[in-house]
């Protein structure tokens, strides 16, 4: 199959911003303020200059003027139609032999030049645990006979997270103070954490939401998506076995979550949606509020996810980072319409630009696991880097890389960008 290419030389095999994926984000050109842009390549696409150009039109000039003012809630509220117009608009100026390019030429800045910001406000961050294969890992730790909770299988589990600590990738990850309860002691003690791990999850970034008080049908809830990006879940391991129970985490994932910046919108995952993976047998159906057929027929998502780690150490030795852990969100127990469905159901109001986190995306099988908790089995078995060195959990100034790209027959590939975090020592 023969796939259209851009102008732009920089998008014809990207691995990540090719003309296929046209994600959004907010940027800013060196000296200048925030403002909404499109990635191609190596590039990035100022579309206030654009619009200022005059060849937006219609629904695409209505998407892109709803995209002023340094964030995109405007821009996630107004749904799939004009998010689907400007996407058109867009690929026919970028595309080969586009009459326009002179013009679009102007309003290109060179990506390694700006600087990235969150997409949008952040009203509420919702983290969920959908990932099956990390639920039974670490429910293995604590409970080897009966890993995962007689809940799991009816009730889409997440807790409400924290909006204000988001953070867009590059931002450093001060090791964070709090409660602990060492192994053998009746009383805390109070210092850095010293099991300080990621967790590979997808973001997901909530369009137009619903009125509070009403419901998103889980056959609505796919208009209720702008877009995906990727998610690093820090959490403090030793605070968290401290203070979990009885109402879940806190302060042990509130000092900071990590978002890649671009958002790769709904429609360019379009061709990566697969079957959600038929439930072993004995498994219940999910109650019909969580069941609609078309969403089990494609309501999935094939994205494979990367972590990779660079030590201190591989840096001065001018070493590459080095994968710790591929994994696929093929994982997810639920669907994304099934999570959007199960937090409107009573009624709360969800908003353009809420996130939610999907848990960590684990596979079943060594090399597939997305966090450190499961790699090194709670920190018993350490975990040995090509670098010489070993790790249990992370050390300042280790950086944990985040990578999602998807693939599939006929298409042409596209990525998420990267989601990094490095860790500096506690204060
Ligand atoms: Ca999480």
């Amino acid at each position: 199959m023969n796939h259209p290419h851009s102008w732009v030389a920089s998008a014809n095999g990207h691995a990540d911003f090719p003309l296929q994926n046209l994600p959004m984000g907010i940027f800013s050109p060196p000296g200048g303020r925030p403002r909404a842009g499109v990635a191609i390549g190596d590039s990035i696409l100022d579309l206030e200059a654009l619009l200022a150009t005059g060849l937006l039109q219609g629904e695409a000039a209505t998407a892109a003027l709803a995209c002023e003012g340094g964030h995109l809630n405007a821009f996630f509220a107004l749904g799939r139609a004009p998010r689907l117009a400007l996407r058109e608009r867009l690929t026919t100026l970028l595309i080969d032999g586009s009459e326009a390019r002179g013009f679009v030429q102007q309003c290109l800045h060179p990506a390694a030049e700006c600087e990235m910001s969150l997409p949008a406000r952040v009203g509420d961050y919702t983290d969920f645990y959908v990932g099956i294969e990390h639920a039974k890992n670490v429910g293995k730790l604590f409970r080897p006979d009966n890993p995962l909770l007689p809940n799991y299988k009816y009730v889409p589990i997440g807790y409400h997270g924290r909006a204000s600590t988001l953070r867009p990738s590059g931002t450093q990850v001060r090791r964070p103070v709090g409660q602990t309860l060492p192994a053998g002691q009746e009383e805390p003690s109070f210092g850095p954490c010293a099991r300080l791990d990621f967790e590979l999850e997808l973001g997901i970034w909530i369009g137009a939401g619903n009125a509070m008080g009403e419901r998103i049908a889980i056959d609505q809830a796919d208009e209720h998506v702008a877009g995906f990006c990727l998610l690093n879940d820090w959490s403090a391991r030793d605070i968290q076995a401290w203070e979990y129970q009885p109402l879940g985490p806190f302060l042990s994932k509130s000092f900071i979550t990590s978002l890649s910046p671009w958002v790769v919108t709904a429609e360019a995952l379009e061709p990566f949606r697969c079957a959600q993976a038929p439930r072993p047998e004995g498994d219940p159906r999910p109650l019909p509020y969580l069941w609609h057929s078309v969403d089990q027929a494609q309501g999935a998502l094939d994205i494979e996810l990367e972590v990779l780690l660079h030590t201190r150490h591989m840096r001065e030795q001018g070493l590459a980072p080095e994968r710790i852990a591929l994994s696929n969100s093929r994982s997810m127990y639920w669907t994304v319409a099934q999570l959007v469905a199960h937090h409107s159901v009573n009624g709360c109001q969800l908003q353009p630009g809420d996130l939610f986190g999907s848990g960590t995306l684990s596979g079943a099988s060594a090399g597939q696991h997305g966090s450190l908790l499961e790699i090194t089995e709670g920190g018993k078995q350490a975990l040995t880097l090509s670098s010489g060195e070993s790790r249990r959990f992370l050390e300042d100034g280790d950086e944990v890389i985040l990578r999602g790209r998807c693939s599939a027959p006929g298409q042409v590939s596209i990525g998420f960008g990267e989601c990094r975090g490095r860790v500096i020592a506690a204060t």
